[in-house]
């Protein structure tokens, strides 16, 4: 087994998690069985409690575990299918650590950070060679090199290295080359110190990639080189990519990253075969479409907030040669300017999944446009609960229908709490989460997209469609087009008379992949072409 650790240098924000992505995708390509995972040093458990404003989007994976978003670039950049061992936190160690001495397992020691806390860091690591299968484990290091809560992760890394031996060991330290404008060059000196920061700690990176808005020369080559002490083909230039981050791996190639990396390691592996990715890139690049979707969301002036979102658009526009330019809107902009105003040029609406009252009242009346106007509509978690909203009090006047999580005295609650919610206080992982079967009603939209009867889908919600509405929103032309096995859950709901209303309770995003887009957003991206040519 051989493990590779990306650190990062300098600054947050420099795409390690793409960085670490783009590295599995070659080495996956170069016939690896590759396994990627993040550690994150802050002391919450998971960032399932932590608002989008901190962490931008929470990433859920099959088995239900609430994960740092770069996962969600792991899972779309390789072929790993990841689970709750694959995000370690610092709450995380410290909650076993602090376990296991209540039980009294230390034996009357005293529990200190090291042996004991980076003896816990390094179990996990092993646990994940033992039960995944892999050839090569990515791990990536949150935070940047120097911050103090991430001491213990590196201090267990360096003793890791001498236990499984240093051969099958690779350090890749991801760090900023600023360009100084008035000097009109490019600096290398805050990288020499956050490298000597890691060899004082007793890590040598074998390889630095370095991030920077300008191509380095060989001078600077030279001169990273010999002050980080990494051979001259371990400088890896890092450049933003112009387009797409599909392309990260495809530039990290020609710099000879997977190349020098196996060397590293002693893998003889043959060269990858990159010729699909490249397609893929090709079609995201030149497509010969374009349509506008809009999200309406709460947290929209963040990239991150609903990243997988915006991911799982373009691998459905690549599929129908289409480019989709995302308009992001603020809900609450529509309760001010109102829908027309907003959503007059666009070929779709999207309501992506949230929390909270606030912008509410904006996403119905941009699902209510939508419906009205025949303007594709996709809903995901919350995304289908508006939709429900929408339709029960335009369409059934049943007059002030709301979810009870936005009005606890709502007359018609058309949205509730999950039974199996009405005891839960706890905040952390409690939600219905990670993947559960749907199955599909003949003939319904959904059906004829999946072309299948059953899927799995991941969730992550604390509200469900109230059954006791069923009825009459039925009857006045909402299909329930999917459920849970047991018929209890509405998973999906659509209206046949529109070209295309469908709005889902769990989360399709998280499942979409470059070269496998989703069926619900190829379907979605489809009706949004049909709308723009139409
Ligand atoms: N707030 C809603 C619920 O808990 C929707 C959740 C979501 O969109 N992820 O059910």
């Amino acid at each position: 087994m051989k493990y590779i650790f990306v650190t990062g240098g300098v600054v947050s924000s420099l795409g390690k998690g793409l960085a670490a992505a783009s590295l599995g995708t070659l080495l996956e390509h170069r016939g690896l069985k590759v396994v990627l995972q993040k550690f994150d040093p802050y002391l919450n458990v998971d960032p399932g409690t932590m608002s989008p404003f901190q962490h931008g989007e929470v990433y859920v994976l099959d088995d239900g575990a609430e994960t740092d978003l770069d996962l969600g670039h792991y899972e779309r950049f390789t072929s790993a299918n990841l689970s709750k061992l694959n995000n370690l936190t610092s709450g995380q160690v410290y909650e076993s650590v602090i376990r296991k001495e209540r039980r009294g397992d230390y034996l009357g020691k005293t529990v200190q950070v090291i042996p004991h806390v980076t003896d816990e860091i390094k179990g996990r690591i092993h646990e994940v060679a033992e039960k995944m299968e892999a050839d090569v484990i990515i791990t990536e290091i949150g935070g940047t090199t120097g911050d103090i809560e991430g001491l213990p992760f590196l201090e267990a890394l360096r003793q890791f290295q001498d236990e499984v031996g240093h051969e099958n060991v690779a350090f890749i330290h991801v760090t900023l080359v600023p360009f100084i404008k008035a000097a009109g060059e490019l600096k290398t000196k805050p990288t020499q110190q956050s490298v000597a920061k890691l060899r004082e700690i007793g890590i040598a990176p074998k390889v630095i990639i370095c991030r920077s808005e300008h191509p380095l020369d060989d001078d600077l080559r030279g001169k990273l080189a010999m002050f980080c002490n990494v051979p001259r083909e371990g400088v890896i230039q890092f450049l933003d990519v112009a387009d797409t981050i599909y392309e990260a791996p495809l530039k990290l190639h020609e710099e000879g990253l997977d190349a020098v990396v196996a060397r590293s390691l002693g893998l003889d592996l043959p060269e990858p075969d990159l010729t699909e990715w490249k397609a893929f890139v090709d079609r995201v690049v030149h497509p010969a479409h374009r349509v506008k979707v809009a999200v309406v969301g709460k947290y929209i002036e963040l990239q991150d907030a609903y990243k997988s979102i915006y991911e799982s658009l373009t691998h459905a526009g690549a599929a129908n040669n289409c480019g989709v330019d995302v308009v992001r809107i603020d809900a609450e902009d529509i309760q001010k300017a109102g829908a027309a105003a907003l959503l007059d040029a666009v070929d779709g609406v999207l309501i992506p999944g949230g929390f909270g009252d606030r912008g509410t009242e904006g996403k119905i009346l941009a699902a209510r446009y939508a419906r009205e106007n025949d303007i594709p509509y996709f809903g995901l978690c919350l995304g289908m609960q508006i939709a429900t909203i929408e339709f029960a009090r335009n369409v059934c006047h049943l007059d002030k229908a709301n979810s009870i999580e936005f009005d606890p005295d709502t007359p018609h609650p058309v949205i509730c709490l999950l039974e199996e919610q009405r005891d839960i206080r706890e905040k952390g992982a409690s939600m219905r989460l990670g993947t559960w079967k749907t199955q599909l009603r003949a003939g319904s939209r959904a059906r004829e997209l999946y072309g299948r009867d059953e899927v799995n889908e991941r969730h992550r919600h604390r509200y469900e469609f109230n059954d006791s509405y069923k009825e009459t929103m039925e009857n006045a032309g909402l299909l329930i087009s999917g459920t849970s096995p047991d018929g209890t859950l509405a998973e999906i709901v659509e209206i046949p008379a529109h070209p295309f209303f469908l709005a889902v309770q769990f989360h399709p995003e998280f499942q979409s992949k470059p070269k496998h887009p989703h069926p619900l957003f190829d379907g979605f991206t489809q009706a949004m072409l049909a709308h723009h040519l139409g």
